[in-house]
């Protein structure tokens, strides 16, 4: 249900967004539903709408065009399709009611169609300014505090090195702990910034052909260096080229790498490894950490959802990660799945065609 509700936002929110319509596109949207709604009032069984006259009947078929017309296409076409239905209702659908028919009755209905259709676009492109900005505050703000963390994370990396090399391993522990908090704070700002992208329908792909292996490889090196205590061994097969966009599924691959850590004891051993087939890689990142009971294995990948196992352990997370990984893999055509037994761990899966 929360899924299905997620879904209709993020559909509307689309639908909202509509900056990147092309102006024909905007201006063509207000004809086609006024030529679809419109004639629909000629076709309405009279005998059963005898208490309704036809201005009102009209007035809320123009209620609708407008609304999704500024909805759609922004204050332009929204007021072009106010003007539109006024007209074609003034000359046509205000008609049908002959016997209460007035000309000053007709004309003052048409002018509030226009108030109200004005107001409609109105709102909409308020509405429409005030998220735009709110999105690029965002955007901003994010960028903004990532600039100061990664020169926190400069200097905690000079200071590790200093003192470790002057023996004081204390000193240089302080400052592994503010290198490694810097990077749990940047990693949440991508979060949050790439669930607001994919609740507005503005998280972009590239589509582009690269290095699976090389990208595998490049993963868990980094994942070993920042995790030294760990060992992470990596079978890859020999594949090598797949489309896609490359830092998309370097994010899936890294968000599972970094579950597995997050959620196993601190010095179990982390496996990675690739088969290739003909038509698609799969990979498999096992851990043996607290795993994931079989009725929550299909809740984790939801937005939001974290196991009651990972809250009674107090472990950190928003429950972002897997969900964000799992849109990325429907883009990919592919798919994300989890497979454990109670206490053995957890085998992450990602199954990503070759070319999608
Ligand atoms: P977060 O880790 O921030 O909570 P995720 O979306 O990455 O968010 O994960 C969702 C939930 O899935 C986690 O809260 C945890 O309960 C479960 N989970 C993910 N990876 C693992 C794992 N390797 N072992 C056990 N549980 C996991």
């Amino acid at each position: 249900m929360e899924e299905l509700w997620f879904k209709f936002k993020s559909y509307l929110s689309k639908l909202v967004y509509f900056q990147r319509r092309s102006r024909l596109q905007r201006y063509l949207f207000p004809v086609v539903i006024t030529i679809l709604v419109l004639p629909l009032i000629f076709f309405l069984p009279r005998q059963y709408f005898q208490f309704i006259n036809s201005q009102t009947i009209s007035f809320l078929a123009f209620v609708l065009i407008a609304t999704l017309s500024s909805w759609y296409g922004g204050l332009g076409p929204g007021l072009f399709a106010t003007l539109l239905v006024t007209i074609i209702s003034y000359f046509t659908v205000f008609q049908l009611d002959l016997a209460h028919h007035s000309r000053t009755g007709d004309l003052i209905i048409a002018y509030i169609f226009l108030i109200v259709g004005f107001f409609i676009s109105v709102v909409s492109e308020a509405r429409y300014e005030a998220d735009l900005q709110k999105d690029e505050f965002l955007a901003l703000t994010a960028h903004e505090i990532k600039n100061p963390l990664s020169v926190i994370r400069g200097f905690a990396g000079l200071i590790r090195k200093k003192y470790k090399n002057l023996g004081k391993n204390k000193l240089a522990h302080y400052a592994e702990e503010i290198d490694s908090q810097s990077v749990k704070l940047s990693e949440l700002i991508d979060d949050l910034l790439d669930m607001t992208k994919i609740e507005i329908g503005k998280f972009v792909y590239k589509d582009e052909l690269f290095n699976f292996s090389s990208l595998m490889k490049e993963m868990v090196t980094n994942q070993q260096m920042v995790n030294s205590g760990r060992t992470i061994t990596l079978t890859c097969c020999d594949e090598k080229i797949v489309r896609g966009d490359k830092y998309r599924i370097g994010q899936v691959i890294n968000n599972l790498l970094t579950n597995a850590i997050k959620y196993s004891p601190q010095t179990s051993p982390i496996k990675v490894s690739s088969k290739c087939h003909r038509e698609e890689i799969i990979v498999s990142i096992k851990d043996s950490g607290i795993g994931v009971p079989k009725s929550e294995q299909k809740d984790i990948f939801k937005y939001l959802y974290r196991s009651k196992r990972s809250k009674q352990g107090k472990i950190e997370g928003l429950g972002l990660g897997l969900f964000i990984s799992s849109q990325i893999m429907k883009h990919h055509k592919g798919k994300l799945w989890v497979e454990s037994n109670r206490h053995k761990g957890s085998t992450f899966f990602m199954q990503l065609p070759k070319n999608y």
